[in-house]
């Protein structure tokens, strides 16, 4: 069953409890209260009519000393006919519980008269066909006899009311039920939309439309439930966007790395097979088996590449302090054989933490792409400064080709060159700046790549200090 209904139902019997209980205590509050107004009437007619009975007792001539059965009679018929206006309807016994005088209509039951104490009066309501009646009992003394003074007072009015006042509360009950229920139910409606959006909201998800958000209707609970649920969509949305964006890079990595393949491969495959086909002369024949060879070396290097960048990806590392110093010097020492381009060196001494083979790895890398990109004789600088903040800078100048404005961002991506004729030619594979972003992370670090083409590139990573070495 929806919650809405279950809502206007349980809404429904309690209004129906409530209103049913609130009639009834209030008709029987009401009949109660006319009922016990009635008692004391016809208590009230009853001591009346003791009174009247004893004073026309006395009325009796005195030649009797006590009152005959006659005369009670007499003043018995006397004083229901002084109420005839009213109904009075009355029976008169003697000392025996003897009955001496009885109306019209009286009932024959005697057990109120039985009961009849001697010193006080009683009474009890009666049915007696379809009327009600109280019932009314008191001693009186009369010359020198005790008679027994029995009254009956309609009261089928009451009785009357209090039925029609059931049957017509019901039908107010009925009546605002039906009024409460459509109000409820308007109500109900109106509480329970925020939830009807959630769940069309999941639905959406659930179908694949991610942007789908629920509208928040209200502050109160739900509302933040919807902003909630919406916060969380937004969230899902991201991750399943970065996972999209994952896959792609991934498929497009295995297109590069495919490619890559190939083409060193086809290369030697074709000059393998010219050297196993025909008798080539000395010149050819070395041309041939060198370029098998550079080939190979270039496939060996992307592979020692492709497993750094991978292990790179798993690992995190032990950082140790390293004199900045050491680092400039073997690169020093390993571009002074460099005859084609000048390593320029300018250093502050400075200690850092790092994990120095990895860091030689991105040095080179870097000095590396400025003396491919740069001219016969160009000069290549290769700075360090300290930060205020305990960080230190490493920048790598060249004066050389640059990279276009657009290219920036796709320089990092695995087997990315630019020029890919020029960088093949270089023994390049296009993994050497992938592999220095994945050694950047692992030391809390990025690349900065500024570049103008035709005038050079400067690229720059900053080592923090000791605070940010965790990873
Ligand atoms: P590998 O480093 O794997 O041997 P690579 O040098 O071609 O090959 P990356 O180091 O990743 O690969 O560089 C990617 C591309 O970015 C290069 O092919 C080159 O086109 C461009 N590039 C990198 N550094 C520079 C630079 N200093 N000046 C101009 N272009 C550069
Ligand atoms: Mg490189």
């Amino acid at each position: 069953m929806k919650l809405l209904y279950k809502i206007l139902l349980c809404t429904i019997i309690i209004m129906a409890v409530a209103f049913g209980l609130s009639g009834y205590l209030f008709v029987n509050f009401v009949f109660e209260t006319a009922l016990n107004r009635e008692i004391a009437q016809a208590l009230d007619g009853s001591n009346i009519l003791q009174f009247a009975f004893e004073t026309a007792a006395l009325n009796v001539p005195t030649k009797y000393n006590v009152l005959q059965d006659i005369a009670v009679e007499q003043i018995g018929a006397k004083l229901e006919r002084s109420g005839r206006l009213s109904e009075r309807c009355l029976r008169l016994s003697g000392e025996e519980r003897k009955i001496l005088y009885v109306s019209d209509g009286f009932p024959e039951d005697t057990s109120l008269l039985m009961q009849i104490p001697e010193d006080a009066r009683t009474w009890q309501v009666i049915q007696y066909g379809e009327h009600y009646y109280i019932h009314t009992g008191i001693r009186v003394n009369a010359l020198n006899r005790n008679l027994y003074l029995e009254t009956l007072e309609d009261i089928t009015e009451i009785f009357e009311e209090r039925t029609m006042g059931f049957s017509v509360y019901r039908r107010v009950t009925l009546a605002m039920l039906l009024c409460s229920s459509a109000v409820m139910l308007v109500i109900c409606i109106w509480l329970t939309k925020p939830i009807r959006l959630l769940t069309r909201a999941t639905r959406k998800m659930a179908e694949g439309d991610y942007s789908y958000r629920a509208r928040q209707m209200s502050g109160d609970e739900l509302g933040q439930l919807t902003m909630d649920f919406n916060h969380m969509a937004n969230v899902l949305e991201n991750t399943f966007d970065e996972l999209r964006e994952e896959i792609r890079s991934r498929e497009d990595f295995i297109a590069a790395f495919a490619h890559e393949l190939k083409t060193p491969l086809t290369s030697i495959i074709g000059y393998a097979d010219l050297l196993r086909s025909r008798k080539l002369d000395e010149e050819k024949h070395f041309l041939s088996s060198n370029y098998i060879y550079t080939e190979g070396k270039r496939l060996e290097s992307m592979s020692f590449r492709l497993l750094d960048i991978i292990v790179t990806k798993r690992e995190s590392l032990d950082l140790q302090p390293v004199e900045v110093e050491t680092l400039f010097q073997y690169l020093e020492d390993m571009f002074s054989g460099n005859m084609e381009q000048r390593l320029q060196a300018s250093y502050e001494p400075g200690t850092i933490y790092a994990e120095v083979n990895l860091l030689k790895s991105v040095l080179l890398n870097l000095v590396d792409n400025a003396c491919k990109a740069s001219e016969e004789g160009g000069i290549v600088e290769l700075l360090g400064s300290k930060q205020e903040d305990g960080g230190y800078v490493f920048q790598v100048k060249d004066y050389g080709v640059g990279i276009p404005e657009d290219e920036l961002k796709k320089v990092t991506e695995a087997f990315y060159m630019v020029d890919k004729s020029r960088s093949r030619s270089r023994n390049g594979a296009g993994l050497g700046l992938a592999l220095c972003v994945e050694i950047l992370r692992l030391h809390n670090s990025e690349l900065t790549i500024e570049s103008k083409v035709g005038k050079g590139t400067c690229i720059s990573f900053v080592i923090p200090g000791k605070k940010a070495e965790v990873i």
